[in-house]
């Protein structure tokens, strides 16, 4: 990464311009896997909350008079404005994150600008419908929403910021986004791209700073809709701050999922599958499969693959493309992570792989965890029942598939679930038994734009991607015509 690309200061971004919030107040953006300050960034008062859903309004009337098809455009020229950046972006994404290059380079740009290519697209064939009411007729609209609020989480920043934006703005909506205080840089890089292609001043705009920001937004009598990634309890919180003033809300949320692998799965694939659900993102991916339900017929076999290709993995500095496992997001989160696989120990599970922070050489700055696996885990173990959120497998072993099936749904969560096995009719028996909104066969933790993605249970609430996302950004007008007399009893 360039000096030129790392600001000094991250300010906000409100109508089309960075420009200095009104706090005073700062606080530094640190980079997780050295300990060292990136920038600092400025809190974002609720004046500046004002003045950005203020501005966001007024962008908002501009926008909705577009054709869809002029809205897609300007989509697509920031897609392409993203693929273009995408190693600068990325680097900008591994200093705040401490994700590995390798990932960054090849996910987390992209996924965003195939969002933006995906709307962009969508944009145009946005449509109501006609009703036939004999004589008389109706038809629907559908409308935008008005000003929506995005509020981010800090593991994927960038991803999440474009799969919010993107149907927000395809729909006709404008958007104010908050980022996670932890990963302030890319968004404010978005804000940028979307200007630079050509969006009018206001219609992404970014505020920055804490949790006060994201209430402000959700309690904001001029915000229509809001969308949040984060956790489960964050989620209520902000379904409960948006109550007051009716808002539409999305809520992408944490989760506990299961995978199950059955004696006739292919090891090879449901390791691989076992591996990129627990440890991509040194595991803060929401939809992981934490909880690894395994067929006693192959347990064995299972965990000694499993074993052999944790042992390869390498954990280090993020910046260098051999990296496997980056750092976790702080201290905190290095501290809660540990915590976790203490209790694990504590509660009588065996730790087969990992266990242990790394501190080797430069890494003893950052917030390294090995990737860890523990066996001879049982159902009620509290890894086995929370969100860790870090670089945890636990492994369970079942014979039964009914027994599995209620096992994997015993869980508050519902983000997602994924079964390994050849055999056709059990894989679409037992998917369709999950209570999960995201489920794979035969593999883990893909998501492509063109499918939704969300929670049910306590993960959750609306979709995001593929057509799903449109009715979430917009509402619907009935209107009736009338082609005859009114004809009125009095
Ligand atoms: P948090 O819930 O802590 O924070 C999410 C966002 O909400 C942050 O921007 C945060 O601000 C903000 N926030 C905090 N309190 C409030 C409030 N009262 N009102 C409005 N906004 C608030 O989540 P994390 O950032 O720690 O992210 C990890 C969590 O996100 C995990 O549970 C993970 O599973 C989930 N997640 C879900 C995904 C999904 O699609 N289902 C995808 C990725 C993550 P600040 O950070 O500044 O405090």
């Amino acid at each position: 990464m360039s000096d030129s690309t790392m600001p000094t200061t991250v300010r906000q971004f409100i109508g089309g311009r960075a420009v200095d919030g009104t706090s005073g107040e700062t606080f530094p953006t640190v980079n997780p896997a050295t300990g060292e300050v990136l920038a600092d960034v400025q809190q974002a008062s609720a004046a500046d909350v004002d003045a950005a859903v203020a501005s966001s309004r007024q962008a908002f009337e501009e926008w909705r008079e577009l054709p869809g098809a002029a809205r897609g455009r300007v989509l697509m020229d920031a897609a392409r404005l993203l693929r273009a950046r995408n190693d600068e972006l990325a680097a900008l994404e591994v200093a705040d994150t401490g994700k590995p290059i390798a990932e960054a380079i090849a996910v987390d740009v992209a996924s965003g600008a195939d969002c933006l290519e995906y709307y962009a697209g969508v944009a145009a064939t946005l449509h109501g419908q006609h009703i036939d009411l004999g004589g008389s007729w109706g038809y629907t609209r559908r409308e935008p929403l008005g000003v929506c609020a995005g509020i981010g989480a800090w593991n994927y920043p960038l991803q999440i910021a474009c799969w919010k934006s993107a149907p927000a703005l395809a729909c006709g909506n404008a958007m104010v986004f908050k980022p996670a205080e932890l990963t302030p840089l890319t968004t404010a890089a978005l804000a940028g791209i979307y200007a630079e292609a050509g969006a009018p001043a206001g219609l992404f705009n970014v505020v920055q700073g804490d949790h006060r920001v994201g209430q402000a937004l959700s309690r904001h009598s001029g915000i229509d809709k809001v969308s949040l990634t984060g956790e489960a309890g964050t989620g209520r919180k902000v379904m409960a701050q948006a109550a007051d003033t009716l808002k539409h809300v999305t809520l992408e949320l944490g989760g506990k999922s299961p995978l199950i692998v059955f004696a006739d799965a292919h090891l090879g694939n449901a390791v691989s599958g076992a591996l990129l659900g627990n440890f991509y993102t040194q595991g803060e991916v929401c939809s992981n499969g934490t909880r690894v339900f395994v067929h006693g017929d192959v347990k064995a076999e299972f965990t000694a693959l499993l074993l052999e290709r944790v042992a390869k993995m390498v954990v280090g500095d993020p910046t260098d493309p051999n990296t496997d496992v980056g750092a976790l997001i702080s201290a905190d989160h290095l501290a809660k992570v540990l915590g976790y696989i203490e209790r694990g120990r504590v509660e009588g599970a065996r730790v087969v792989a990992g266990g242990n922070r790394v501190t080797t050489g430069a890494l003893g700055n950052g917030y390294f965890v090995q990737p860890t696996v523990f066996d001879d885990c049982t159902d009620d173990m509290t890894i086995v029942r929370e969100e860790i959120f870090g670089p945890v497998m636990t492994l369970l072993d079942f014979d039964d598939e009914d027994d599995v099936v209620t096992r994997a749904n015993d869980t508050p969560y519902g983000l997602a679930a994924g079964v390994f096995t050849r055999d056709l009719q059990r894989a679409h028996r037992v998917v369709r038994r999950l209570d999960a909104g995201t489920t794979w066969i035969n593999t883990y933790n893909i998501t492509p734009i063109e499918l939704p993605f969300g929670g049910v249970k306590q993960s959750g609430l609306g979709r995001e991607n593929g057509a799903a996302a449109i009715e979430h950004y917009t509402r619907l007008k009935s209107v009736y015509v009338e082609m005859g007399d009114v004809e009125a009893p009095y």
